[in-house]
């Protein structure tokens, strides 16, 4: 080899040596990938809000006015006509323009340079609390759907009832939607009618909670409610995988259902929002569930309770209403007559309140069954009905350190 083609290797192994040295510049404690590591640790995380970046964009929040249309709402952000048209024609049974609610939170996400005004890319509408859609502008309309994250926490009330429970809820700062949720899980032990002055409560409940707001309570996780002078405990347990609240001594707070009024039936009629009624001759809701029965079929009560109404209405025919608690009511049409419980008195479950008919609006011997939560009619075939049994003794070990835990909890609540 020459000696210019040295001199020639030597430079080009020198070019390259700086070209390595300025291209990756290599610490001198580390290799290239930590560098790259601690650059990225020192990077902030973006601040999201409904998943995009607050940083990109100028962004302006709103509530909707009640009669704004879309028009109103994004004209001043120069979206188009033709943009505007097709979001509403865009509109589908799960997401529809025509039910923006006025008073509804909405977000505005604009381009940053104003140099000629707010520009909207993205506009975002708080369906509720929790859920949100957004509408993407940008090139072709894409509407999507997300939820904001929500957090459980444990919180705890305690009070004596004044005037009502629902007062002393308030009074505490509480939730008055806890009085709903005790009456489900207290009221088949506690009329909640007959609630009086200096019956005590002390609740352990969790509240879904959104961008620090608690938004509505969960659930009740475990209580105790004295009603004139007697203690009520409910201690949450788990038995064949369902869990229900149960007094310390193992037994269940629930007084279960009957599966049906009738022993032997059909099911002629679901509970449907829309059905065609055979004598109305239109589509009318059935709210209820009806089974079919030869006349005189014997009709049981589901549960126990309380005869409230015992009379003939011209749909109904002759109908009994039967009170369980301040949560269930149930009703039973078109009976041929009625059994030997008049208004006022306590049935038993299973005690026969009448005879299958088809008095008042009806085309054939059948009971139409209608079952009333918190004076709503719900669908009959899913009343929930969990095992009012007590804890099995094979459990009892178990259930009594739950228990020992809970009560210590529920005696702690300040
Ligand atoms: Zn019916």
């Amino acid at each position: 080899m020459k000696r210019n083609h040295w001199i020639i290797l030597l430079i080009i192994i020198g070019i390259a040596v700086l070209m390595m040295i300025f291209i990756f510049p290599i610490n001198k404690n580390g290799s290239v990938d930590e560098i790259e590591i601690a650059v990225a640790d020192s990077v902030p995380e973006p601040i999201l809000k409904y998943g995009m970046p607050v940083d990109s964009f100028l962004i302006v929040y709103d509530t909707i006015k009640s009669g704004s249309s879309l028009s109103d709402l994004l004209r001043p952000y120069q979206v188009s006509l033709l943009t505007i048209d097709k979001i509403g024609r865009m509109s589908t049974d799960s997401f529809r323009v025509d039910r923006i609610r006025a008073g509804q939170p909405i977000a505005l996400f604009c381009k940053k340079d104003t140099s000629i005004g707010l520009q909207a890319d993205f506009m975002v509408y708080e369906n509720n609390h929790i859920d949100y859609t957004i509408y993407d502008f940008r090139d072709s309309i894409i509407i999507s759907r997300g939820q904001k994250p929500v957090e459980y926490q444990e919180k705890s009330v305690k009070g004596s009832i004044e005037s009502s429970l629902w007062m002393a809820l308030k009074n505490q700062n509480a939730n008055t939607s806890l009085a709903l949720e005790m009456s489900e899980i207290f009221g088949w032990v506690i009329d909640f009618f007959g609630i009086q002055k200096h019956d005590e409560f002390r609740i352990i409940y969790e509240v879904a909670v959104v961008e620090g707001n608690p938004i509505f309570v969960n659930k009740i996780k475990a209580g105790k409610m004295v009603h004139m002078g007697r203690e009520y405990w409910a201690i949450p347990f788990t038995v064949d995988s369902v869990e229900s609240f149960y007094e310390p001594d193992g037994a269940s707070l629930r007084r279960t259902f009957l599966k049906a009024p009738l022993k032997y039936n059909r099911i002629s009629s679901r509970y449907t929002n829309s059905r065609f009624h055979p004598i109305l001759h239109k589509n009318t809701p059935h709210l209820a569930v009806d089974y079919s029965a030869p006349t005189g079929t014997p009709i049981r009560t589901i549960g126990e309770g309380v005869v409230t109404l015992r009379r003939y209405g011209r749909g109904a025919g002759n109908y009994v209403k039967v009170k369980h608690n301040s949560v269930y009511t149930t009703v039973y049409m078109h009976m041929s007559r009625y059994g030997e419980f008049h208004v006022g008195e306590r049935v038993k479950q299973g005690d026969i309140i009448g005879y299958v008919g088809s008095t008042g609006l009806s085309t054939g011997p059948h009971l139409h069954f209608e079952v009333h939560k918190n004076g709503q009619k719900i669908d009959p075939l899913k009343l929930e009905s969990p095992p009012a049994e007590p804890i099995p003794d094979s459990l009892m070990d178990e259930f009594i350190k739950v228990c020992d835990h809970w009560v210590e909890k529920i005696e702690g609540v300040e």
